[in-house]
């Protein structure tokens, strides 16, 4: 076999295309083979299905191929048009190894979506020696690509955040899945219009709106106004870890106002908005050597560790509705402002925050899939535009099984 036949096998080419020529160069680190049709080859149209049409001319391309060893690999071709007696039209043929407009080669588009999901863009340019454009558009087709594939027509419980895109400039709003735990869609923005955004994505992937039965979020007035208007069948739930948020916020805003004239509060933020298990020795003497009983901080402290405890312990809605009012009574009487806007803030959202204790929404899947979307942004580090950050989390997040596989083929011999 000679070297032409041998690489035409190995690029997997058939019959009319095979490798016409190759030519090495060590010193530019490179290989390029060039690649053509048997003469007098025939091609069916790819407008309307006519086959065994002439070739009307041909166009020059090259595409970048996975590296031949250790060398960059391109493949050169004559792209063949046909002028089709079917239909009338020019149209240029479509080649096995490569997509139509795309400078590489179906197997270096596959490599580079499987090493993007793993490390950043920046990255991935810098190894296959590439600009990060190039990586950015290819992955932006296979996410869409993969995306429109999807079907979400299971699917019955929605958790809602949000995450800002770059230092708080820009914000995108996430959806996911809480059964499935993966991101169904993510848009720029967080007021209201972004629920409409979701459920228009929804319906265009099979789901139905009365199909959303359940929906987890924040208490943002324009996530709450967003779900009644566009999923009016899903029973609002309030994610712990904002209802959380927001009393440690109070719990800190009474700490910042009791400092001012109580010098043993200094350097003690965190003491109070951390867990027993997350302070380290030191922080927790110093946390014990405090004088609780007289501090106004430690009863807002108090307050909020109780709230905690009722997360933790409440099993059933009854337990939790009793438990939650005793809460609140202790809160609203506390003559800490900050602590009874809090439980003024919790009263507001009375149902959804107990419709978490019926056991309905699964949080914990939710933190799993923030966890990929952080890993999504490291990723995405250093590009402006909302739309990098959002093909990211898609492409780790979004579970998408309609993804090139990766072009390695491990064969087993067993
Ligand atoms: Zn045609």
């Amino acid at each position: 076999m000679n070297s032409e036949s041998l690489f035409t096998v190995a690029l997997g080419l058939m019959p009319p295309w095979q490798v016409l020529d190759l030519q090495f160069d060590l010193e530019k680190g490179r290989i390029d083979f060039q690649v053509g049709f048997t003469s007098g080859a025939k091609f069916t149209c790819p407008e309307c299905g006519e086959a065994e049409q002439g070739v009307h001319d041909t166009r020059t391309r090259t595409w970048r191929h996975l590296n031949f060893f250790q060398y960059q690999a391109f493949i050169h071709a004559d792209l063949p048009r046909v002028r089709c007696s079917g239909c009338g039209k020019t149209k240029q043929v479509p080649v096995p190894w490569a997509r139509p407009g795309s400078g590489f080669s179906l197997l270096m588009e596959a490599l580079l979506v499987v090493l993007a999901k793993q490390m950043p863009v920046r990255a991935v340019a810098q190894l296959m020696g590439l600009h990060d454009g190039q990586i950015w558009r290819v992955l932006d087709h296979y996410v869409e690509a993969a995306r429109q594939q999807e079907d979400f027509s299971s699917v019955q419980s929605v958790g809602l955040d949000e995450t800002a895109s770059r230092r708080g400039h820009n914000y995108i709003s996430l959806f996911h899945d809480l059964d499935q735990k993966r991101l169904l869609f993510a848009c720029e923005g967080r007021d209201k219009a972004v629920v409409a955004a979701f459920v228009e994505d929804l319906e265009a992937h099979g789901g139905q709106s009365e199909n959303i039965d359940s929906v987890c979020i924040d208490m943002s007035k324009s996530y709450v106004a967003g779900v009644g208007e566009h999923l009016p069948h899903a029973e609002i739930t309030f994610d712990p870890f904002h209802v959380m948020a927001i009393v440690n916020k109070a719990v800190d805003l009474v700490r910042r106002q009791e400092s001012k004239t109580e010098p043993l509060l200094k350097k003690t933020r965190y003491l109070w908005l951390r867990n027993e298990a997350n302070r380290s020795q030191r922080q927790q003497e110093h946390f014990d050597s405090l004088p609780k009983s007289r501090l106004k901080t430690a009863r807002a402290w108090r307050i909020k560790t109780l709230l905690q405890e009722i997360y933790q312990q409440c099993q059933t809605i009854t337990d939790a509705e009793q438990a939650l009012n005793r809460w609140y009574n202790w809160a609203i009487r506390c003559r800490l402002e900050p602590m009874k806007d809090a439980a003024k803030t919790i009263r507001r959202h009375w149902n959804g925050i107990l419709s978490w204790f019926d056991g309905h929404l699964n949080n914990g899947g939710v933190e799993g899939t923030n966890g990929l979307i952080q890993a999504a942004k490291a990723r995405a580090r250093g590009y402006g535009t909302v739309r990098h950050l959002i093909t990211m989390a898609y492409l780790v997040a979004g579970k998408l099984t309609h993804l090139p596989a990766p072009p390695f083929i491990t064969r087993c011999c067993g």
